[in-house]
């Protein structure tokens, strides 16, 4: 455990100083930068073990940091914790959903960090290669790039199969129809897009899921969620 790097993205001097005490006190080696861009140069050169992200940053939010850590093949197992000012609902909500580990809301005890950071980093370490998910009846193998309803394949559109995937691994939480655009089609805000062609391939999996297709959650105005129980 010791002498990983953490990389802390904190434009907040003193609270940077606290949490990088505190993590070097443990036998960590701590990287800072107090900008959402530097930061995120020195995650693809330094290959942390784990980044402490602030919420709020001058030129690049934590937000912004999140999404190009994670749509990065080079970063995107890094984990992250997010740093956020007052914890407001929808923050949190957006950094979950894009692929935060964690997160703590401001003031924080600098202990508590440390023993959440290394949590993060043992559940990191224990997560298993995921290979097959699996919920009911249906089973998406993802070594054969492979849907089966009952044993029996099923065929589905690479668009159809990704989008399933990044509902399954999202199991019980809310995608929202942009986040799904964004992961499944590539299209950032930049490109005006119907939100409906989200809406009409979910429509076309239904179908082909059958029995299962309750499965798949429209949660009104907000977006899916996929239903493993
Ligand atoms: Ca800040």
């Amino acid at each position: 455990m010791a002498n990983e790097t953490i990389l802390l993205i904190e434009d907040e001097k003193n609270i940077a100083e606290l949490v990088k005490y505190n993590l070097e006190q443990d036998g960590f080696r701590v990287l800072t930068a107090a900008k959402g861009t530097t930061g995120l140069e020195s995650a693809l050169k330094d290959k942390p073990a784990l980044v402490v992200l602030d919420l709020m940053l001058p030129e690049m939010s934590g937000l912004d940091v999140c999404k190009a850590l994670k749509q990065n093949d080079k970063t995107r197992t890094i984990p992250i914790i997010m740093l956020t000012a007052k914890g407001t609902e929808s923050d949190k909500i957006v950094g979950l959903e894009l692929g935060a580990d964690d997160y703590m809301t401001k003031p924080f005890s600098p202990r508590e960090l440390v023993a959440r950071v290394k949590a993060v980093l043992r559940r990191a370490k224990d997560r298993p290669k995921v290979e097959m998910m699996r919920a009911g009846t249906l089973e998406l193998d993802l070594t054969k790039h492979e849907l089966r309803l009952k044993e029996k394949p099923v065929e589905l559109t690479a668009k159809e199969f990704e989008l399933l995937k990044t509902l399954m691994e999202a199991s019980g939480r809310v995608l929202s129809r942009e986040f799904l655009l964004e992961r499944v089609w590539g299209y950032d805000n930049s490109v005006n897009i119907e939100t409906r062609t989200v809406d009409m391939h979910i429509g076309q999996l239904r179908k082909k899921l059958g029995k299962e297709s309750p499965r798949i959650v429209t949660v009104k105005s907000v977006g899916y969620r996929f239903d493993g129980e």
